[in-house]
């Protein structure tokens, strides 16, 4: 997969804010602090390997916004970690958040290797070195900056961070709350590992469940039936979709960068992907046809396309040969700016993944509350809540002088365990988002689902400027 050079996601990501600022009636000044980038941490660390060579290793933290503390944005492990492409990855955490209404401002992290060439041991001292470096420099901590899994990066790597981080700061109480996304035992959250794919879900069924935008694209309102594609199947694709294949969708295509699986009968997603983790790929899988172009299926029929891969994908290229009536950005930046352009003229419907895949952010927001609280969500009410309910059905019981089954009474009763609460405030925010994202686009007559996004950040995060007096 050749990365262009001349591609810059930052560059793209001020094109759509631009675009969006020409809706609002920000100072200039203003708009040009918004968008740049407030701090840049660019550093070269050793790795001695196990023969006694030497690599020197470049790692990042870009801090894009301070307008709420801390920042927050994922780490990512990738050959095509470079400046322009963290900046634009931590710009995009700024607006994301400022679109959901989590108080955090953007950051991402990165170190340009590729994880697949390193062992597990080369991989702790890699990520316990990096996070080092950014003790170092203030460039992480529950206040300040709050990194998470991103690609190539997961729980396994945030245990070695928060280890890391507590070695160095024992004395702080909310130390827990310095990284989210780790493992359940080391006070992660139930939910975060699934979370970007089960908001990727919400959002697509809350835009497909709107008629009017349904019939406008010559679509049936609704899941049930939907062909879909799915570029990449790691950790944001897999959940995708499942959650949409168990909802009624049928996943048609999956494509991969070396080789994607082709059915119309549909694909079981957890068949594949075991096959996939066996085998390093789909070649040889007894089911569907086998596509040696990955990234030609994009442009195959199909309802709703989600690329949940990498930046990049849908370019000028390629833009006019899609065929999906909805593109659903999973992954972060894979419809280019000019690409957008194309395909809003040819009436496509793009949901932007700032709003897309911003399920992450926001159970990572719900792990570092649960850490600073020190305590797990449901723990203190279940039980009362529970006592209430059975109560409130003998009322009604002694009431009525009829019972209640015993799956009703189940069901009535159970109180919210922690899954439950965090899979309630996701849906409530991807919801909502939804909602005064696609109101804002109808109210100022705009094709564009990502400009409506962005003008809602803009504004939200504008205000924070200029309540502080910093700007008129
Ligand atoms: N890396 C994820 C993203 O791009 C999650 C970030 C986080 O949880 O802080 O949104």
């Amino acid at each position: 997969m050749a990365k262009k050079t001349n591609y810059s996601l930052f560059d793209d990501v001020c094109a759509f804010v631009d675009d969006a600022a020409k809706h609002l009636d920000l100072h200039p000044g203003l708009l040009d602090q918004i968008k740049q980038c407030n701090s840049i941490y660019k550093f070269n660390f050793p790795l001695r390997n196990d023969d006694g060579t030497y690599e020197t290793l470049t790692g990042y933290r870009i801090q894009h916004s301070h307008h709420k503390l801390p920042v927050k944005g994922g780490i990512r492990y990738s050959e095509h970690v470079d400046e322009e492409e963290v900046k634009g990855l931590a710009a995009l955490m700024t607006y994301k958040c400022a679109l959901v209404n989590i108080p955090f401002g953007g950051a991402k992290g990165g170190i340009s290797i590729d994880p697949t060439k390193y062992n597990i041991n080369q991989l702790e001292r890699i990520t316990r070195r990096y996070t080092a470096e950014l003790i170092k420099k203030k460039f992480i901590g529950p206040a300040i900056d709050v990194p998470a899994p991103d690609y190539g990066t997961g729980a396994r790597e945030m245990a070695w961070i928060v280890d890391t981080f507590e070695a160095f700061s024992p004395e702080l109480i909310n130390a827990k709350g310095c990284v989210t996304g780790k493992p359940l035992s080391q006070h992660g959250i139930d939910g975060r590992t699934e979370a970007t794919g089960q908001g990727v879900f919400y959002g697509i069924r809350e835009a497909v469940n709107v008629d009017e935008d349904m019939k406008s694209l010559g679509l049936t309102k609704g899941l049930r039936g939907k062909k879909v594609i799915v570029q990449g199947l790691g950790n944001v694709g897999y959940y995708s979709a499942k959650y949409l294949s168990e909802a009624g969708a049928k996943i048609i295509g999956v494509a991969e960068w070396n080789g994607g699986i082709w059915d119309e009968a549909g694909i079981h997603i957890e068949d594949l992907k075991n096959y996939q983790l066996k085998n390093k790929g789909y070649k040889g899988y007894p089911r569907g046809e086998f596509i040696k172009n990955g990234k030609e299926m994009l442009t195959y029929e199909c309802d709703i396309l989600i690329p949940a891969a990498l930046e990049n994908q849908i370019t000028i290229e390629n833009a006019a040969l899609i065929k999906a009536k909805i593109i659903g950005e999973a992954a972060n930046g894979p419809v280019t700016e000019e690409a957008e352009k194309i395909l809003l003229d040819k009436g496509v419907m793009i949901i932007p993944d700032m709003y897309l895949n911003a399920g992450g952010v926001t159970v990572s927001y719900f792990e570092w509350l649960k850490n600073l609280s020190r305590v797990s969500f449901g723990k203190l009410e279940k039980r009362y809540d529970m006592e209430k309910y059975r109560k409130l059905m003998s009322t009604i019981e002694n009431a009525t002088g009829e019972e209640f089954t015993e799956e009703e009474r189940d069901a009535l009763i159970k109180g919210a365990s922690e899954r439950d609460l965090v899979l309630s405030g996701l849906e409530e925010t991807m919801v909502t988002a939804y909602q005064d994202m696609n109101r804002i686009r109808k109210e100022k007559g705009i094709e564009s689902l990502r400009t409506a996004g962005f003008i809602l950040a803009l504004e939200r995060i504008a205000v924070s400027y200029m309540d502080l007096g910093i700007f008129p």
